[in-house]
């Protein structure tokens, strides 16, 4: 099928990024800009679901727009900016809430953990996230979509709206010149390599993630080298040594969880790693991987201070890249509305 071969992704400003950001998304963004035309979000919009302080929020835009920067997106060759200067996003998800299903967003198994036991008391926006999702990638046709294993079942939704839409308006997109019946394309996930699930350092049952209350559950990219050490060194483990082998992971999700995160950090398989490190104590392993961490994250963390003591420069970035993004979204926003049968200006 004839759709132009493109990568959109975001994440969202709500708090510090931390390692399972940086390894199951922002990392893999950057190795996608030599083969893609890659768009990168920061979705502002998405962050509201939740409250945030607007005195802190602008912080927090700027903060992931110099991570995407610091980590080695070229926001010159790629397009870099925040969602709510494209007023497109919100357009398009108002249509998309409208092919979605009650039924579908019921199964979001995200709503349910953040809702948590008060949700009546739940944002409607927090619901309607997954739509939003759909907006976001399908504005830019987007082809291929880099995430962690926490927005698999979304993005699974994201595909489902856009066979949906497809299939009501069948005849009506036909009409307004596509042949082959199809205005959106299918989305496929991008979920690959040794850590696209990064679990807290706490427990190994439940992902790294901003909104944990406890900061040792996690390592923020903005983490000096002392408190990586110290983080590292308590993180949760067994008392067995490593394993030679990776089925010898299975039943230890701590252990398993380190071992990814070294893997992931210096380019190699788990096997690879176990080969070195199995049968040593955990004590020498965090030692080496507190050394690489600190190795891979120092010149990230330094990177972004340099970008965030300059806002105006990060606001620059944001403002050329929406400029960019709109172009393309008003494009679709116009067939869009057509295919649905709304009377516009020509
Ligand atoms: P929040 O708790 O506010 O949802 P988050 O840490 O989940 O924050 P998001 O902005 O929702 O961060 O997600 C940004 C990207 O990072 C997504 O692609 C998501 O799949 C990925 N990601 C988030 N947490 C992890 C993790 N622990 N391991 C791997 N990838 C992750
Ligand atoms: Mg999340």
């Amino acid at each position: 099928m004839g759709f132009q071969e493109r990568v959109f992704s975001g994440v969202q400003p709500t708090g510090n990024l931390h390692l399972g950001n940086y390894l199951g998304a922002i990392k893999r963004f950057v190795e996608l800009q030599d083969r893609y035309d890659c768009i990168y979000c920061v979705v502002d919009m998405h962050a509201i679901t939740v409250w945030q302080d607007p005195a802190e929020l602008p912080r927090t835009i700027r903060e992931v727009t110099a991570a995407f920067i610091a980590c080695g997106i070229d926001p010159a060759k790629h397009i870099v900016f925040n969602q709510s200067q494209v007023a497109e996003h919100a357009e398009l998800a108002w249509i998309f809430n409208c092919v979605a299903r009650l039924g579908w967003l019921n199964r979001m198994t995200q709503f349910k953990e953040k809702a948590g036991k008060d949700r009546e008391n739940a944002s409607v926006g927090l619901y309607a996230y997954p739509a939003l999702m759909a907006a976001d990638i399908l504005l830019y046709r987007a082809t291929h979509v880099p995430v962690g294993e926490d927005q698999k079942q979304h993005l699974e939704l994201s595909r489902d709206i856009a066979q949906k839409f497809n299939n009501d308006f069948a005849d009506s997109i036909r009409s307004h010149g596509f042949a082959d019946g199809q205005l959106f394309p299918q989305p496929e996930p991008l979920i690959t390599g040794p850590a696209t699930r990064v679990m807290s350092l706490r427990d190994g049952t439940k992902k790294m993630s901003k909104s944990d209350p406890s900061d040792y559950s996690r390592i923020n990219l903005t983490d000096d080298a002392d408190t990586i050490a110290q983080k590292i060194r308590k993180a949760k483990t067994d008392p067995e040594a490593l394993p030679s082998e990776e089925k010898g992971l299975e039943t230890r999700p701590e252990a398993d969880n380190l071992v990814g995160i070294y893997a992931a950090l210096s380019g190699r398989t788990k096997t690879d790693v176990l080969r070195e490190f199995g049968g040593g104590q955990f004590s020498s392993f965090k030692n080496s991987l507190v050394e690489l961490c600190v190795a891979r994250l120092a010149p990230i963390a330094a990177e972004m201070k340099r970008l965030v003591a300059d806002p105006s420069h990060v606001d620059r970035i944001l403002i050329d890249g929406a400029d960019r993004a709109r172009a393309i979204a008003h494009e679709t926003m116009k067939v869009t509305k057509d295919v649905v049968g709304f009377v516009r200006k020509r």
